[in-house]
């Protein structure tokens, strides 16, 4: 049985299964178990990327995404 319910707020459907909650994004195919997952998440769509890589400018929602994006700048140069 999968109930299907609607957050505005989060702009994400839940679908609880078995009492378990799956988060799924309203405006593409993510989809997570956590809630804040989802509200990380939902920062892609809202436009909201203050972290800006320095070589490329590409931005990032999150800090840990730029810094991952980074090592491909540093692979770049060490070939
Ligand atoms: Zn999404
Ligand atoms: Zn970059």
């Amino acid at each position: 049985m999968v109930h299907m319910l609607r957050e505005e707020s989060l702009g994400a459907k839940i679908a609880v299964q078995d009492g378990v909650l799956i988060y799924y994004c309203l405006q593409c195919s993510y989809n997570t178990p956590y809630k804040w997952n989802m509200k990380a998440h939902k920062l892609i769509h809202s436009g909201e990327r203050p972290f800006v890589c320095n070589v490329c400018k590409k931005s990032f929602n999150r800090k840990g995404n730029l810094k991952t994006h980074l090592m491909v700048h540093l692979r770049d140069v060490s070939q």
